[in-house]
């Protein structure tokens, strides 16, 4: 079988694990803060918390910002559930600005003419989720800029885009938002099993993340309420917060493969650029790439005819390729439809689901199999 992603494990991360299994701490150990460090140099953001999944590191997200109850977060509805799950954790309403149909990330035209309307009603977003899908960036520039005007606080879900870069620098820096996430989980661009982190430039953003991440739970005497338990021992819980904490395992296991992202990214590439060239007279599109993007290429999509769209991915399955589809909108699933999203809401969003296919991008697949993956398109077309 070729799945659509999988995770590369090399010697030398099976060794970093080892050693960390045999070491004095399987969590809250030295190898955490290694990872985070590694995590901070490689994204040129000034601090980063590593916590348990991408999901979690949205949630003590959307809490760091202030989101709660009576306020709205707007995301992509292309994109993972977990975009906007995050903000339902934290009580807030959720809504969703159409993606471009060219890139598949949020539409900035769509996001000024969402804005405007939401002023004139007194609903403006509290915090907007950016999803850099398939690892190419949104306009950050451009969607700063409108942060500035109407007054939200950003998010990048970045959980397929780490190694990638917008307008030559690196994601994660963070430079036009105020907290970026990256998953690592198998299928994203580096793994710890599962896992994620949440990068910031700010001191206080990142003292929060730090807490909720961890019970609410701190360290640092000068963060401690005089009518608390003693100094003595050593902690005070000072609000609420939850165990998103990573372990040293997953840390030991992601430093070791972020020290090989490089030829992550040159491997993924090599293979973007052979389906490219390969389907040069293919009757199907493929996502339109910025100039002012250096995707990481996390999934390769491609679009064909709607009435195509179930049969190819049949086809490639009784092959032994495991196509997959991102994503269905995330306003049609069952539970955010019972918030009031419904077919139509969405039509671009909606269009790309009817159309796309994530075939085969992962580190150790071989180009002999990529060109099964693409004689079986071939035939399909043939057909
Ligand atoms: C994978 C993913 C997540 C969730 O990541 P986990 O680490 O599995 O919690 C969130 N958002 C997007 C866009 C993703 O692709």
């Amino acid at each position: 079988m070729i799945p659509y992603s999988r995770q590369y494990i090399s010697r030398q991360d099976i060794k970093a694990v080892l050693n960390t299994l045999k070491s004095d701490f399987l969590t809250q150990g030295p190898a955490v803060s290694k990872f985070e460090n590694s995590l901070s140099k490689f994204s040129g953001a000034e601090y980063a918390i590593a916590t348990s999944s991408a999901t979690g590191a949205l949630h003590v997200a959307c809490l760091a910002l202030g989101v709660g109850t009576d306020d709205w977060v707007w995301t992509s509805p292309n994109s993972f559930v977990a975009s906007a799950n995050c903000a339902r954790y934290c009580g807030a309403k959720i809504d969703f600005v159409d993606i471009d149909p060219f890139t598949a990330n949020m539409s900035v035209v769509k996001l000024a003419e969402k804005l405007e309307v939401a002023k004139k009603s007194g609903k403006l977003p509290k915090v907007v989720i950016l999803v850099h899908f398939a690892g190419q960036s949104c306009e950050m520039d451009k969607i700063y800029d409108l942060s500035q005007v109407y007054g939200f606080k950003i998010i990048e879900d970045a959980s397929h885009a780490i190694g990638g870069k917008f307008r030559g620098e690196m994601i994660g820096n963070c430079r036009y938002s105020d907290i970026t996430v990256f998953s690592f989980h198998p299928v994203k661009i580096i793994t710890t099993g599962e896992g994620g982190a949440a990068l910031t430039n700010s001191v206080e953003i990142a003292r929060k993340l730090r807490l909720l991440s961890n019970h609410g739970i701190t360290r640092e005497k000068e963060l401690f309420n005089e009518v608390g338990p003693d100094e003595i021992w050593n902690y005070q819980q000072i609000n609420l917060g939850f165990n998103y904490r990573m372990t040293d395992i997953q840390a030991a296991l992601g430093t070791s493969q972020l020290s090989k992202i490089n030829k992550f990214m040159k491997a993924r590439y090599k293979i973007v650029k052979y389906y490219n060239h390969s389907f040069q007279c293919f009757p199907l599109s493929v996502l339109y790439v910025a100039p002012y993007s250096l995707s990481a290429n996390h999934l390769y999509v491609i679009r064909v005819e709607s009435h195509l769209q179930k049969s190819l991915y049949l086809h490639l399955k009784k092959f032994g390729i495991e196509a997959n589809l991102h994503y269905i909108p995330i306003h049609l699933q069952p539970y955010f439809s019972k918030l009031g999203f419904k077919q139509g809401d969405f039509p671009e969003s909606e269009k790309h689901f009817k159309t796309a296919i994530s075939i085969p991008i992962y580190i150790g697949l071989k180009r002999y199999k990529q060109k099964r993956v693409i004689n079986s398109i071939n035939e399909f077309f043939k057909k």
